[in-house]
């Protein structure tokens, strides 16, 4: 069986521990690696090199550290089909969606803010007759990256290129339900001649190994992309250290349909918000609330569509749906559908556990979900299921269907689907999430600031905002006689 290895100083090494994790294969059920069980020496060694390695990483300049980050860049480029393969394998998801989008995503992390640093500027503010400020943006230091499984290199990326890019040394922990495209990273780096200890990847146990990436004092910085829950544990653990924090947490999104919009556009894209990878995508909307005069229309031809997506084996290039990432996930989406029907919610489509004949058979499935009759503040429209698995539910005003959107305590992104640009914009500035989409959604600009409000989390990655949260201000003051 094979054994994943941390990535620390340079090299790929055994946990101390010398304890391993299963690692599942979601679509047939069985475990098929092995993960480092890694603790707080783990984590402690890691730091030790990072701290090394930063004085040189951080005195590079931004073209320098340019060249590596584009070099790891091309290698995930040229493995882009046997990344896509390991993350359908580790994850469940389609191949084809790897290949379409998580991989070519990392590769674009990378790009972006291999280019971003060197186009990052700082303010200079000028006091007339008396004197000139100018900030520096300077490297933080050791900082800590932890993600999920979703999207794992995707978003382990998204985190691990500004901080980089910034001229950070990194401690980083994928998430041990998902860790393969993050070790296979790791080998693409030593490839690429990335400076020993300058990311370090440590994979284990979030309450072991990220608990003590967390606690320790010499991690200055923490981007942390997860649960609610995990998020306001590592809040409270980093808040006496006055540790810099971006959290990007769970959403409950709602998905606003007006009548007047574009239907077929609005129906097809409607599907893969709802179902695109299993629905496990934070932005996923989850809640669908569509104009009364549409209602019964769109849940018939919504219901059919769906019932016509292909479930089953992730490699096969024929399959719309895969298997979603744990057992344990798959019983948590089918509680979920239990107290959907004791909440009086009604089942259009979809409902249970799919098993496919053949290999898949011991995998895990369900079937997209759609689900009406819910009042808008039931917990299961309320909770995030994180699964296949939408409700769909009639307004007639803007002000009510503006009151049932904001109803959660998330707010991490909405669609509004209307061809009236007035309304649209109207809607858009009422909503209480940090993303809208107006007619598309996850129509991704690098550039644009990414995160959420209420209890999606704090601070905004994306773009520039990113390289401001992974530097420090300094302001300089400078007499001038005149
Ligand atoms: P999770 O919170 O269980 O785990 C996320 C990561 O945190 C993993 O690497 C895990 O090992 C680690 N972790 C767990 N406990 C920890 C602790 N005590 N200290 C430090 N690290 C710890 O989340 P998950 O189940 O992997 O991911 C699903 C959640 O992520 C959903 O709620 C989803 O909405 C959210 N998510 C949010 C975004 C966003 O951009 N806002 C994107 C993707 C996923």
């Amino acid at each position: 069986m094979q054994k994943l290895e941390n990535y620390i100083n340079g090299e790929l090494v055994a946990p101390i521990s010398g304890e391993y994790v299963d690692n599942y294969n979601p679509a047939i059920g069985e475990v098929y690696s092995l993960i480092p069980d890694s603790d707080e020496r783990d984590v402690a060694k890691a730091v030790e090199s990072a701290k090394n390695a930063f004085p040189e990483w951080s005195a590079k300049t931004p073209e320098q550290r340019h060249d590596i980050l584009i070099a790891i860049s091309k290698l995930i480029e040229r493995d882009l089909d046997e990344l896509a393969e390991a993350e359908s394998i580790d994850n469940g998801k389609p191949k084809t969606l790897a290949k379409a989008v998580d991989i070519p995503r990392a590769v674009s992390n990378f790009k972006f803010y291999a280019t971003a640093a060197m186009h990052f500027a700082s303010e200079s503010h000028q006091m007339v007759g008396e004197a000139i400020n100018y900030t520096l943006r300077q490297p933080i230091g050791v900082v800590g990256c932890i993600s999920p499984w979703n999207l794992p290199l995707y978003l382990f990326t998204w985190k691990i290129a500004p901080a980089l890019a910034a001229g950070n040394c990194v401690v980083a922990k994928p998430t041990e339900i998902t860790p393969m495209t993050s070790y296979l990273l790791s080998k693409l780096c030593i490839e690429a001649g990335l400076p020993k200890g300058v990311l370090n990847i440590v994979h284990g146990l979030g309450q072991k190994a990220g608990a003590a990436i967390v606690q320790h004092d010499a991690v200055k910085a923490i981007s942390f992309t997860g649960g609610t829950a995990t998020g306001e544990w590592i809040a409270r653990e980093a808040a006496p250290k006055f540790k810099k924090l971006s959290l990007e947490l769970g959403g409950k999104n709602p998905n606003i349909i007006f009548a007047d919009c574009d239907y077929e556009t609005m129906l097809d894209t409607t599907i893969r918000s709802s179902f695109a990878n299993q629905g496990q995508i934070c932005l996923c909307g989850s809640r669908i609330f569509v104009e009364r005069p549409m209602y019964e229309n769109f849940c018939s031809d919504f219901a059919e569509k769906v019932k016509a997506l292909k479930i089953g084996d992730p490699l096969e290039a024929s399959t719309n749906v895969g298997a979603v990432v744990s057992n344990d996930h798959m019983n948590k989406i089918l509680s979920y559908i239990e107290l959907a029907k004791e909440e009086g919610g009604q089942i259009l489509t979809g409902g249970n556990q799919v098993r496919p004949k053949g290999r898949c058979e011991k995998g895990y499935f369900v079937e997209p979900t759609i689900i009406e009759n819910l009042s808008h503040n039931c917990r299961t429209n309320q909770e995030e299921i994180f699964g296949p698995v939408v409700s769909v539910q009639p307004f007639d005003t803007e002000e009510g269907v503006l009151t049932y959107a904001n109803s959660t305590r998330y707010g991490l992104s909405a669609t509004v689907w209307t061809s009236n640009l007035n309304k649209a914009h109207r809607v858009a500035e009422k909503l209480e999430s940090g993303i809208v989409w107006i007619n598309t959604w996850l129509l991704r600009d690098l550039r644009t600031p990414f995160g959420g409000v209420k209890d999606s989390g704090m601070g905004r990655e994306g773009g520039f905002e990113a390289l401001r949260f992974f530097t420090e201000e300094k302001n300089i003051c400078v007499k001038v006689n005149y």
